[in-house]
């Protein structure tokens, strides 16, 4: 049988992911990076065939060029790559309340996502422009697109309501959407798997921690509550975001201290999160260094990151009622032994116990229970976003 190859694209606001995968076994043939768009040092990284390359895309460059390189360079060194592509999965981050599942992109779709941009003005004309490239690029072959925001469909109006006039809602689309919405779903079915169990028969707490962050809570395999809002800045306390706050610090910053809102916008989103409270980085292995060697503003950055999400697990059992499992992914969930040991310490009360050994086996690329048996599970779960886009969009077509 032919593979079934799917390109994935992910444009971000100033870098772009892209991947060739097996839309069938996930077997991953191409993957890389282009990042620092409009820059003068704006480059592109990728692997193929176990080898890594780099160029440099030249000063200014962003998605065009780099999308133009990927596909008249890396692909036309491999033609039968490019030959064996079925689809183009594209990553949106918003698709507002329009979009509950992922799509075959037509023309109303786009103008869908352009309607949807003013809830993410930095991300969805970045996907934009990625699906009108690749639509150049590739004419024939059909392209998808997996919104962020569709798993989070799901949630009761209890749970993504604000708690402002109705108005706004209803003629500004003002309430939470929730953002790694593909991340979620596929470790809550991962999970669900490992545990044996029908994935519309398990209720997890899924935590998805990356340089952004957010957690999840899936009831019955659906999506009932999640700590991102209207934009990726609530919730947690992540790389560089504040994360959840008095919004009247805002008014305080601006009124009386001569901040201007474009200014607090930028600290909150840029300067906040383990940044701003170690004064130090936003990287968490750099976190975890301090915090060994006893830096202040490191230690401190850890115990809010714990405390904080430690806090939105215990809260997440109110929609739950029953947890089969937490899940810790993405970059820090499967590496970082001493935030999850840190974090389940918290959950005491509710008789999470972290064995040591399964804890540190369960850290690059290594993955599984990390509780003690006889305790409630909490477990590790690499995250796989291009797999889920890869078959959507092998699904769609
Ligand atoms: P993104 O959200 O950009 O996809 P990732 O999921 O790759 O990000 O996560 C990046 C984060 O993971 C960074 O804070 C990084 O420090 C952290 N991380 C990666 N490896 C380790 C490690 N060995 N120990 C602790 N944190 C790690």
């Amino acid at each position: 049988m032919m593979s079934k190859l799917v390109l994935v694209l992910n444009c971000g606001s100033s870098s772009l992911k892209f991947a060739v995968l097996d839309a069938q076994n996930g077997d991953e043939l191409l993957s890389g990076l282009a990042e620092c768009f409009n820059l003068v040092d704006a480059r592109i990284k990728w692997k193929m065939d176990g080898k890594k390359n780099q160029a440099d895309l030249g000063a200014g460059a962003a998605h065009r060029e780099a999308l133009d390189y990927m596909v008249n360079t890396i692909l036309a060194s491999k033609p039968e790559l490019a030959e064996q592509l079925v689809a183009i999965g594209h990553r949106v981050v918003h698709g507002g309340e329009k979009y509950t599942k992922s799509v075959l992109i037509d023309d109303a779709v786009v103008a869908g996502i352009e309607e949807c941009a003013t809830l993410a003005p930095l991300h969805n004309p970045a996907a934009l422009i990625g699906i009108r490239a690749a639509q150049a690029s590739f004419a024939g072959l059909p392209q998808v697109a997996v919104f962020d925001t569709a798993f989070h469909q799901t949630m009761p109006a209890e749970a993504y309501s604000y708690a402002i006039p109705q108005k706004l809602y209803r003629e500004h689309g003002i309430r939470r959407y929730g953002m790694h919405g593909t991340s979620h779903l596929f470790v809550a079915g991962e999970a669900a798997k490992a545990l044996g169990k029908d994935a519309a028969d398990t209720n997890v707490i899924s935590c998805h921690l990356g340089n952004g962050g957010s957690i999840t809570a899936v009831r019955n395999g659906k999506s009932v509550d999640t700590s991102m809002g209207l934009t990726p800045l609530e919730g947690l306390v992540m790389g560089t975001r504040s994360g959840d706050l008095d919004p009247a610090i805002v008014f305080h910053l601006v009124d009386n201290l001569g901040y201007t809102l474009t200014e607090v916008n930028n600290m909150l989103n840029s300067q906040s999160g383990l940044l701003g409270l170690s004064e130090l980085t936003n990287d968490c292995r750099g976190i975890e260094e301090g915090y060994n060697e006893g830096n202040k503003g490191c230690v401190l950055a850890m115990e809010v990151f714990c405390y904080r999400l430690a806090k939105y697990i215990a809260s997440y059992t109110v929609p739950l009622k029953r947890v089969d499992a937490i899940i810790f992914t993405g970059g820090i969930g499967e590496n970082s032994d001493l935030i999850r040991k840190k974090v389940l310490e918290h959950l005491t009360i509710f008789g999470y116990a972290v064995d040591e050994e399964k804890n540190l086996s369960a850290r690059f690329g290594g993955e599984g229970v990390i509780t003690k048996d006889g305790t409630p599970v909490a477990m590790v779960i690499p995250t796989n976003e291009e797999f889920v886009i890869a078959s959507d969009a092998l699904g769609l077509i």
